[in-house]
């Protein structure tokens, strides 16, 4: 059972001469096997929480505690976060010229676990993963998000999380983008690393279509960089409904 915990985190930008303060005090915590969703308004912050828990350079943290387990997360490198169990799905996926997609979920693998992956077995994960995703197995072949389609980036990130076995994924609007039916294989991925291993999720969207697939266990509004409210499954039908306009009155 592995617990992720956010306390009072405070993390601001750089803006030319200025520092701008973007999150200002989330409170989060997530266990094995949880699915929370992080629902917000364009600009609240959501992925400004997914760069500072991964460690993005830009992201500076004023304030608050990340642990995994009771281990200070903001003390680590990158690496080693990656290392420690936390998984970042980017909402803007960075080319990695010349780097086909087989070796770096290889070398990625066998940075995380210590030591290079037996080959016998790793082959036939990765082709059985692939297969899940419903992916050619050319795409193995391919450099890592050079000139993938929106659909076929999701799919990667979702490869990557059944290869990887990591304990906590954080993913960022893994929903923009898709159809209907890519949605359905991404969350379909996701749902079976949960039931595989146990995951803990955040999952964080701007609608709540992702949710007719991913059932979260706990629901968070996120306004003007900090959560609003938090509630079941409940609370993103009202959003549905409702939108965040009431939320959006109350931050001001
Ligand atoms: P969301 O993911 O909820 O749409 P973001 O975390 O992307 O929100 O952005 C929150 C706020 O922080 C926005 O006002 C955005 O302009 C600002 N911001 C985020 N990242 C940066 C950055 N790297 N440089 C400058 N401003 C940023
Ligand atoms: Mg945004
Ligand atoms: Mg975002």
């Amino acid at each position: 059972m592995t617990t992720l915990e956010i306390r009072d985190l405070r993390v601001s930008v750089a803006t030319g001469e200025t520092h701008k303060e973007i999150l200002r005090g989330v409170d989060l915590t997530i266990n094995s096997g949880e699915t929370h969703a992080i629902m917000g308004p364009n600009g609240s912050g959501k992925s400004t929480l997914a760069y500072a828990v991964a460690g993005h350079p830009k992201y500076e943290v004023t304030g608050g505690q990340v642990l995994l387990d009771g281990e200070d997360v903001l003390a680590m490198g990158v690496d080693q976060r990656a290392q420690a169990g936390l998984f970042l799905a980017m909402q803007y996926p960075v080319e990695v010229p010349g780097v086909s997609v087989s070796n770096f979920l290889r070398t990625a693998k066998t940075a995380i676990d210590g030591e290079a992956p037996k080959l016998r077995h790793w082959v036939k994960d990765v082709k059985v993963a692939m297969e899940n995703l419903r992916m050619d197995s050319s795409f193995a072949d391919r450099n890592v998000n050079e000139g993938f389609s929106g659909g076929e980036k999701k799919r990667h990130e979702i490869l990557q999380l059944e290869l990887l076995q990591p304990k906590i994924a954080i993913l960022d609007e893994t929903d923009s983008g898709l159809d209907v039916d890519a949605l359905r294989v991404v969350s379909e991925g996701v749902n079976r690393v949960k039931e595989n291993t146990g995951l803990g999720v955040m999952l964080i969207t701007h609608y709540t279509r992702i949710l007719r697939y991913i059932s979260p266990d706990y629901v968070h509004v996120f306004v003007g960089g900090r959560v609003a409210e938090s509630g079941g499954r409940d609370l993103a039908d009202r959003l549905e409904e409702e939108g965040y306009d009431r939320f959006l009155q109350a931050a001001v």
